[in-house]
């Protein structure tokens, strides 16, 4: 089917999320944006899938298919007066529907890790008027403290973790949404909706996504982990056996596991972990790597990781099952 005549791209996505049920509002604010000004395959803007918005040959980005986009705002419930933060900025699409659907009275921050992609949505954003958005070139690891706390982070790029930092500049009752590149689950990206309480995040899986993987601190979590492993020494007969079930979840809760040469390794600051035959060969002190097997099998999310992290106990909202 062909271009219908007449209609913009932005009309065509708007009319698109009414049929899908998306609420008025979300609808209103991508028909708000023409996304052919910020990408580049302009003949493709109407179209409700992921498509090329910058690429010179070293470096590229995506603008994100429009109803995941949708789904993200839905799901962190995103509302007039609101500040947001959003990791992977790309060429400033997003940015540009978020700050229509925040208003004039919230606040659009957004970090792009490529300097050249970022200067690219530096110029649409101005181009098109959008004052209420602050982009920033850098790694979005560390969030963005001048202008916290936020209402929701919203995450379009796969991220190895979650970063203490992004938890501390989360308004308490805050979301987090962030596809998750796992070592285990090397085919999707599980996409996580996180919720702050208290000091705790819990976490429900909501799909199975295929984002551009994080550059940076956000995407070399299996290095810096090895790091730490190779420096910790072990004798011969120092191992002990642990059972264990879920890789993903220990992977989302304690970002200590890696994968080196198809063998999952878990390290934590005074011991290690080798994983053999549906078992871990531990050494040292492990101490988070038996909490959260410990909560796994008592058939509770774990409660307690590092006082700060918590996964919802409620196997209907979050359910092992559903991630591999
Ligand atoms: N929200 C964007 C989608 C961009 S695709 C849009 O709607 O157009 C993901 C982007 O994340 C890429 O541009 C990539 O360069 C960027 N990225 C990769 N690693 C990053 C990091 N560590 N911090 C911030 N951005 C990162």
């Amino acid at each position: 089917m062909g271009r219908e005549r007449g209609m913009s791209s932005s009309k065509r996505l708007y009319e698109m999320l009414r049929r899908l049920g998306f609420p008025e509002r979300i609808a209103r604010a991508f028909g708000e944006v023409p996304r052919e000004e910020f990408v580049e395959e302009k003949e493709r803007a109407h179209l409700d899938s992921a498509i090329l918005s910058y690429s010179d040959g070293k470096v590229y980005s995506t603008s994100s298919q429009p109803s995941l986009m949708a789904e993200y705002m839905r799901d962190t419930g995103i509302n007039e007066g609101m500040k947001i933060l959003e990791i992977g900025g790309g060429t400033g699409y997003n940015a540009a529907v978020l700050s229509k659907l925040v208003g004039e009275k919230g606040l659009v921050v957004s970090i792009e890790y490529e300097e050249r992609i970022c200067e690219k949505a530096k110029e649409n954003l101005r181009r098109l008027g959008m004052d209420n958005v602050v982009f920033i070139c850098g790694d979005g690891y560390h969030g963005y403290p001048d202008l916290a706390p936020y209402d929701a982070i919203l995450v379009t790029v796969g991220v190895d973790e979650i970063p203490g930092s992004w938890i501390e500049q989360l308004k308490d009752g805050g979301k987090i949404i962030a596809p998750m590149n796992l070592l285990s689950i090397a085919f999707h990206q599980p996409l996580i909706l996180f919720s702050k309480r208290r000091s705790m995040l819990r976490g429900i899986y909501r799909a199975a996504t295929g984002f551009i993987k994080a550059s940076g601190l956000l995407g070399n979590l299996n290095d810096r982990n090895l790091e730490k492993f190779s420096k910790i020494e072990c004798e011969e007969d120092g191992w002990l056996e642990m059972d264990h079930r879920s890789m993903p979840i220990l992977e989302i809760l304690s970002a200590s596991v890696s994968r080196f040469m198809g063998t999952f390794r878990f390290v934590d600051d005074n011991g290690k972990a080798v994983y053999r035959n549906g078992k871990w060969m531990v050494c040292g002190e492990t101490p988070r790597l038996e909490k959260i097997i410990l909560e796994l099998e008592r058939e509770r999310f774990p409660t307690l990781i590092e006082a700060s992290f918590s996964f919802d106990a409620d196997r209907r909202n979050f359910s092992v099952e559903r991630l591999f």
